[in-house]
């Protein structure tokens, strides 16, 4: 049957030629809010990245909706519930970022190392920093990766690759699969106490929601730098704030909010953090394999198999 798709915010052209060829009609429209509630029951389909968001209101009006699709891993901006209780699949694509996400947090490891963005605005003002600007090598130094699945493997390996000694924290890997990732596999609060830079990569779950908070920044080490290039909601980011600003550590790489945009304009004064505005996801490589990757499984849904990634899948 063929189907009426909405595409939101963007979609790469592989992805949108091989739902053309199958014969669906695909509208490209980057509504606003109030314009998606207008729309919304026009529709079979629509397909999201993650400015778009898919409300219960949303999902109320779409009365011919069959498929929600991500293009991209995190579906916080679909009401799963809602989705779920109309009987409508959420799809996404989880395989397309993981090398960007970690290429991200190993910058914000060099960049926190190095000075590369304080030099940067420094020379930009006229001020040479060279004394200033003293910085640490990464070899030799301990990373401590909280969450280890896709993303935190391919951390660990580059890494490794920059002779860095990998601590891992996540409770549902097993020791053989961090073996072969050469993950050592600590508990958290060992992990915090011996680590140099602490990465996070978990979903925002119940389970990981402030799971680094004012106890957990009181054993890290003063020098340690946090990278979170995961989700805002994982870290406590006023007991963030206090940390950084009263010394108790080193600084930090964020790429994720707890509110996004505006990012916490306290937050933003610090000058021992690197910033980046939820850019993981954003090169053209994960964007190009998130969108073919969710065109497959919009297609599955329409030929009716079985989705790979159905993330209100039922138990
Ligand atoms: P993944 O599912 O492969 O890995 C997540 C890992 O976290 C799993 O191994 C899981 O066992 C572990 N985990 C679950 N609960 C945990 C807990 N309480 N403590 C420690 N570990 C726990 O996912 P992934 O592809 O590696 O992505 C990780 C996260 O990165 C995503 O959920 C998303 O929030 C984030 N992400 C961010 C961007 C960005 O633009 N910054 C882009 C993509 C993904």
């Amino acid at each position: 049957m063929l189907m009426r798709i909405l595409i939101t915010d963007g979609l790469a052209k592989d992805a949108v030629k091989m739902l053309e060829s199958a014969g669906h009609e695909i509208v490209m429209d980057e509504v606003t809010p109030e314009r998606l509630l207008e729309v919304a029951g026009d529709y079979d389909c629509i397909i999201v990245r993650s400015r778009s968001k898919i409300t219960r209101a949303v999902i109320e009006k779409g009365s011919k909706l069959k498929v929600l699709a991500r293009a991209g891993i995190g579906v916080d901006n679909v009401d799963l519930k809602a989705a779920t209780e109309k009987g409508i699949k959420v799809v996404n694509a989880p395989l397309g970022s993981t090398i960007s996400v970690a290429e991200l947090a190993f910058g914000h490891m060099l960049d926190l190392s190095r000075g590369i963005t304080k030099g940067t605005a420094a020379l930009k003002q006229g001020k040479w920093l060279k004394k200033e600007l003293k910085g640490f090598e990464l070899e030799g130094k301990t990373v401590g990766i909280i969450g280890c699945g896709r993303i935190g493997q391919a951390l660990s390996a580059r890494c490794k690759a920059f002779g860095m000694k990998v601590k891992g924290f996540d409770p549902y890997l097993s020791q053989e699969s961090a073996k072969n990732a050469g993950i050592d596999l600590l508990n958290l609060d060992d992990l915090l106490k011996v680590s140099d830079y602490i990465s996070l990569h978990v979903a925002l779950t119940d389970s990981t929601r402030k799971m680094l908070s004012a106890p957990q920044f009181a054993i890290m080490k003063k020098s340690a730098y946090l990278i979170n290039c995961a989700r805002g909601g994982v870290v406590d980011e006023d007991a963030l704030y206090n940390a950084l600003k009263e010394g108790r550590l080193g600084g930090a790489g964020l790429d994720v909010f707890e509110t996004e945009p505006p990012v916490n304009p306290k937050l933003i004064e610090l000058d021992n953090v690197t910033f980046t505005p939820h850019i993981g996801a954003n090169t053209k490589e994960a964007q190009d394999k998130a969108g073919v990757q969710v065109a497959e499984q919009v297609l599955l849904c329409f030929s009716g198999k079985e989705p790979e990634f159905w993330v209100n899948r039922p138990k």
